[in-house]
């Protein structure tokens, strides 16, 4: 069986003191859930998360991580930090760290390869932009992600691997994939990572889809049978909206 995951990112939102609140908002509603459900703050937040969610089933991970195990990257955290701290999963290739932060295919596949030598699970973004829908382009786009970041990685890394297929053109724009689209996107990724390795892999990991998912979107989207649960963006600063969420998987 296929893990059930809600993960919300928090992108560059929420000092300590909000982040305190909405942990605690969230970890008072929490509904009985047999999905996972995530959180991402901010770096510097991240061991304040953790320790306050020491009783908690919630997971605090990472927004994003660096690929070098220590030295000259300022600004930047290692996997050996994160480990430190608790954390045991970063969100690697978001498509904001993509297009701000120059992020390309050949980078992510260093971070995807350093995360997991250090034991930290990958949850892996990617999709298309806008332009490569109009242009019919989206399945050619996202094997191409697919293949330059991970498909070089032995098939034993597979369990440690989440993916969150997320369209650019549905990210913060409130325009969402239909839930067809979404059923269509993950069949595919699932077919490429079939050819790719073999359908015992294809079928066990995780596909989340992310882009504008909120409480009156999300039964529908999480009904399909390759959409294993959400990332979650702006849904996921509200204790009720992202509650409603992991209520509708
Ligand atoms: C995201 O940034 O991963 C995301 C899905 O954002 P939103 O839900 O706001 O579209």
């Amino acid at each position: 069986m296929r893990k059930k995951i809600v993960a919300g990112n928090w992108k560059m939102n929420k000092n300590l003191e909000q982040t305190l609140t909405l942990l605690a908002e969230l970890s008072a509603k929490l509904p009985d859930t047999k999905a996972e459900v995530m959180v991402a703050p901010t770096s510097i937040n991240l061991l304040s998360a953790v320790r306050n969610l020491e009783n908690s089933t919630i997971e605090v991970i990472a927004q994003n991580m660096h690929f070098a195990e220590s030295g000259a990257y300022t600004g930047e955290i290692s996997a050996d930090m994160l480990l430190s701290v608790g954390i045991q999963t970063a969100i690697i290739g978001h498509s904001e760290r993509r297009a701000y932060f120059g992020e390309s295919d050949e980078i992510l596949a260093q971070k995807v390869k350093a995360a997991l030598t250090n034991n930290i699970r990958v949850m892996f973004c990617f999709g298309e932009e806008l332009e490569d829908r109009k242009a019919g382009n989206h399945f050619a786009i996202v094997e191409s992600q697919l293949k330059n970041a991970l498909f070089s990685l032995d098939a034993s890394a597979w369990s440690n691997i989440v993916l969150a297929y997320e369209p650019v053109w549905a990210i913060g724009t409130g325009e969402t994939a239909s839930p067809d689209q979404a059923q269509e996107m993950h069949a595919f990724i699932r077919k490429t990572i079939a050819e790719a390795y073999d359908s015992a892999i294809a079928d066990q990991v995780s596909i989340l889809y992310g882009g504008s998912v909120k409480p009156a979107n999300a039964e529908e989207i999480f009904s399909k049978p390759d959409v294993d649960g959400g990332l979650i963006g702006g849904a996921s600063l509200k204790a009720d909206d992202f509650v409603d969420i992991i209520k509708a998987i």
